[in-house]
Formats: structure tokens, sequence, C-alpha cells
């Protein structure tokens, strides 16, 4: 899989013209389905949309030879995956990403990668932690994409049997605490095994409902904030397949819980604040350079204009609000600011179902006057 590294690496490239190639291109799972897979890109690529968002960019011939050949060798490894394909002979840029799950066909010739779908998977498909627990072992597992390592190791061999055998006298009662203080002894030093272990990245416990519950209190409140979910599980049946499989859809269950929450916090907060909503004020605040995440819808597009002298974005080319020049069109407003933050060091942060045609997180305040030009 791929990382926010991996996408600042593309974005670094940049074509004077606009001549670099993204192809977003879905490969069914069924391999029947992948036949037409050749004729189908080409068709995309036929048509992609240019730089002022018409639909008759020409690719480069090269470019357009490689994503067939790569096609070609490559197909069938890609079943059930969008592949994006990002192509620039000229820039010495060739990718071929297969990316989780089957995203909306799209082909874009722009001066430079066309990330938002690209944002969209790596965000769903974060870097996260997996503890796999009984009363007796813990596991810390690191997982990135299907690459699982295990970080962490622990086996505390706790009390052999209910009365202890050998402990002459010893009464039940004291048997019993001595069985707890070993247990939280336990979930303890797991817990600090996790806090070691990247401590900003989700995390998910599978084992047994009484072990998961043990180390879910003896996690500091900071681990506890990154808790995703649990699975039940038999940890000595568990292989690292199986735990991608069960922890899979707690991670996504996560992911959307914070596109919701971050859509809230936005909504929440007072118009002209810290906060924009809306295109106008969305756009002003990028042209300001305020913001510090943005919140992009997963669909659609939005035309627009950006100066050919300073580069404001705005809806109508009428003028630039800063220099008076005439704009040039832009495909897509919502691509132009996600680019225009990340450059600026701002986060940008897809939307599923969002509730506005985009927002922002900012900075600092942007007028009103500026708000609504
Ligand atoms: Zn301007």
């Amino acid at each position: 899989m791929f990382s926010y590294a991996d996408v600042e690496k593309l974005r670094s490239v940049r074509a004077p013209e606009p001549a670099v190639l993204s192809l977003y291109l879905p490969v069914p799972l069924d391999p029947a389905g992948a036949r037409g897979l050749a004729a189908e890109a080409g068709d995309l690529m036929a048509a992609a949309s240019g730089p002022d968002g018409g639909g008759n960019a020409r690719v480069n011939r090269a470019d357009r030879e490689a994503v067939l050949g790569a096609l070609a060798a490559h197909g069938r490894d890609w079943l059930g995956h969008t592949v994006a394909f990002f192509a620039c002979q000229e820039q010495g840029l060739f990718e071929a990403w297969p990316l989780p799950g089957l995203l909306p066909p799209r082909a874009v010739l722009a001066a430079r990668p066309y990330v938002r779908p690209l944002l969209a998977a790596v965000q769903r498909c974060p870097d996260y932690r997996a503890a796999i627990i009984d009363r007796e072992h813990a596991w810390v597992l690191s997982v990135s994409g299907d690459r699982v390592e295990t970080v962490g190791r622990q086996v505390d061999q706790g009390p052999r049997s209910p009365g202890f055998g050998g402990w002459y006298g010893l009464q039940a009662r004291r048997v019993q605490q001595r069985i707890i203080q070993l247990g939280r002894h336990h979930y303890r030093d797991a817990a600090a095994i996790l806090a070691r272990a990247a401590p900003g990245e989700p995390l998910v416990i599978g084992g047994h409902g009484d072990s998961i519950a043990g180390l879910l209190q003896a996690l500091p409140s900071a681990a506890r904030e990154a808790f995703a979910g649990s699975f039940h599980a038999d940890p000595h049946t568990l292989t690292d397949a199986r735990v991608r499989e069960l922890a899979a859809p707690i991670v996504g269950d996560w992911v959307a819980r914070r596109e919701r929450k971050l859509s809230q916090e936005v909504l929440g907060e007072a118009p002209g604040r810290l906060a924009a909503v809306g295109l106008p004020a969305c756009m002003a605040a990028v042209n300001e350079r305020a913001v510090a995440c943005l919140l992009v819808p997963d669909e659609g597009v939005i035309g627009g204009f950006a100066c050919g002298n300073c580069g404001a974005l705005s809806a109508d080319g009428g003028g630039c609000p800063d220099c008076g020049r005439t704009g040039r069109a832009v495909p897509d407003l919502l691509e132009e600011m996600a680019q225009r933050t990340l450059d600026d060091h701002g986060q940008v942060t897809v939307i599923r179902d969002a509730p506005f045609s985009v927002a922002a997180k900012l900075r600092f305040p942007v007028t009103g006057e500026e708000a609504g030009r």
C-alpha cells in the first residue's frame, strides 16, 4: 500500500505543459470482465479531461503505450483493484499503483498528477497496530497494507493451576489475588509495548473477551483514544492474514468515524472564525494560504478558473480579485484547492457523503470581505 510520502513524491512532479497523465482504472474482480480493459483504458485516455476541462486532451503516444503495456503484463494481478497510472515520458514518470477497491474511472491530463482519488485511498487504508492477547501471551503487530510485522511479544507464565500445586496452605482468596496481580502485570507490560509502537496509529485488539478488557484497562488514556475496536478470536489459531481480515472492517469504521467527527467540528465552528464552509469561503481561504485542513468530498468535480498571473482561484474567470487578470480554466477546483493546501503543508481529508461542497479548518480567520469575493 502507499503512504503520504509516496503521494508527496508523486506531487513533486511538475511539467511545464499539461503533459502528465493520471488514469484511474477499476479492474473487475471477475477475470472475464477484465478482458475489455485495454479498450476501456484506451477510451478513457482518448477522452481525458485536459487543463481547460475539455474532454479531448491529447495523451502522449509513449505514455499511452506504456499504460497499455503495463495492463497487458500485469492486468491479471490487479483484479478487484483500481490501478492508478501516472505517466509523463518527458519527466521520466511512470507509476502503476493498485489501490484497494473499485473507484470511478477517470483520466486527466494536467501539469501535475491528479491526486484526489489517491489521497482518499491512502487515507482509508492507514497503517495500524494490532495487539493479540490472552492471559499469558501478547503480540503487538504493526500492519501496513498487506505487510504484518511483529514489533513486540510477551509471554507471562502466570499461575499454572488454580491451586498453585505446591503452595501448601495458601488460602483460596490469596491465590485468587495472586492470579489477579499477575494478570495486571501482564496487561501493563503489554500496554507498555503498545505505547512504544507507533503511538499515533489506530489500535485494534484481538483475543479473548476478558483479556481484551484487561488490556484496555491497562492502557494509558492517550493510547485508549487510538483504540479503534476489538475482535474475538483464539490467539493461537490466528494467522497474519486472518488478523488483517478481522481488523480491516474495524479500521475502516474508525476512518469513517474520524471523517464524520472532522465534518462536525468544522460545521460546529462559528463561520468566519477558524472554519470555512462552501466554495467561495474555502477558495478565499486557500488564496490566503489560511487552510490547516481541507475537507473535500469523495466525488464530483467543480470546474473553475485560476489567475494566469498570481494563481488565485475563482469560480468565474471574470478577472482576478488580486490583479485583475483574466483566469485560465481549471477542470477541478477541488483538486486545485487540495494541491495548494498540501503545498502549504496543510492536510487534506476526503469525506464520504459530505454535508458540504467543500469545507476547511483554518489557521487564522479570513475576513468576511475576502471570504465573499
Ligand atoms: Zn491574479
